[in-house]
């Protein structure tokens, strides 16, 4: 029995080590048949050896038949909930909404699309049951995934990495597992930009890495492509992070130093050599460099007063559209 089966105040009682695997689905209409013959044979080891499982699959607004596909999951498995947004929210929205149904025990974090092999979650477990409270997936080689993704992945990893002040592991997606207090501790974090990462590593306790190959998608398309690759690094970069305005302040000082010393040589050459006509050249490229600067750094806080706006307007994360139950045991972990 773990210790910290209850730190959340809730019934400490409960006969067994519960865990609630929670997946978020976008358009997964065809990975998730897939997937869940995997998850459920992972739970029946896993209740073999004294822990409750059940899993919570969150539609994030799909448009093709992802919720017709769960439904007939939960019509057949008991230990399938189910929860679908009112439309898309974006995979850290839509894990949010997951994790704030579990009422009690630990919640386990997998990609709908297979790429996160459930086949590991009793390892996770078991380091869960030597009291570490965030079990992370590490990926020691991504298959099915181009170099451009991979080159880019490294690459942000090495910079957020720097840049944050608390931890974030390399090459660690969301595929982990949460203790109670962890999560209790995590859902305390409301921020509207969620990078999701950077919050798993904020919030600390016992952490360990488990490492594991990452396979290529079963079905469908990755949702992730470029852009929103660059807009998410965006995200993790202002989130946990304000050294790009600081980067400002020291440019801004740079270039501040730089032109004064160009001042002081040209009224130095007018007074002595009484050079009146200074080039337009030089001007124009004296303006353009400086309006430049200006707009980059307008820019950076304009990055970071945006993301206070949406802050400060405290809509919900998520909206609810239909939720359903376990329709298990009585000890749901998931209620
Ligand atoms: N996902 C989601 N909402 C979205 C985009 C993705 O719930 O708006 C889910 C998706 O169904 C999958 C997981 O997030 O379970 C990871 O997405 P994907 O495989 O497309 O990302 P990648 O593995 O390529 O980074
Ligand atoms: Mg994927």
């Amino acid at each position: 029995m773990n210790p910290d089966s209850s730190p959340d105040g809730l019934p400490g009682n409960a006969p067994r080590d519960l865990l609630t695997v929670v997946v978020a689905a976008f358009n997964e209409a065809d990975s998730l048949p897939l997937l869940h013959p995997r998850v459920a044979a992972v739970l029946d080891a896993l209740a073999a050896d004294g822990v409750g499982g059940r899993v919570l699959y969150v539609d994030d607004g799909s448009r093709d038949g992802t919720w017709e596909v769960l439904q007939a999951l939960a019509a057949g498995d008991p230990r399938v909930a189910l929860l679908r947004l009112s439309r898309n929210f974006g995979k850290e929205a839509a894990l949010t909404a997951g994790l704030d149904r579990i009422e009690t025990g630990a919640a386990l974090i997998l990609d709908a699309d297979g790429q996160d092999p459930p086949e590991l979650i009793p390892q996770f477990v078991a380091k869960w049951r030597e009291g570490f409270d965030d079990v992370h997936g590490t990926r020691i080689e991504r298959d099915g995934e181009g170099w451009i993704k991979r080159a880019t992945a490294h690459a942000f990893y090495r910079v957020i990495g720097r840049l944050s002040k608390t931890p974030i592991p390399r090459d660690t997606g969301d595929f982990r597992l949460l203790s109670p207090r962890a999560l209790a501790a995590l859902r305390q974090l409301r921020e509207r930009h969620r990078f999701m990462k950077g919050l798993f590593g904020w919030v600390g306790f016992n952490r360990i890495s488990v490492p594991y190959q990452r396979d290529a998608r079963v079905a469908g398309r990755s949702k992730f492509n470029l852009w929103r690759l660059w807009n998410f690094a965006l995200e993790g970069i202002t989130s946990f992070s304000t050294a790009p305005l600081r980067l400002a302040t020291y440019l801004g000082l740079l270039t501040a130093a730089v032109a004064f010393a160009y001042g002081v040589l040209i009224i130095v050459k007018a007074l002595v050599w009484s050079d009146p006509v200074a080039g337009w050249p030089t001007m124009m490229a004296v303006i353009l460099f400086l309006g430049g600067v200006q707009l980059i750094a307008l820019g950076l806080i304009g990055e970071y007063l945006g993301r206070l706006y949406e802050e400060v307007k405290q809509r919900p994360l998520y909206l609810v559209e239909s939720w359903r139950p376990a329709s298990g045991a009585a000890d749901a972990v998931v209620a």
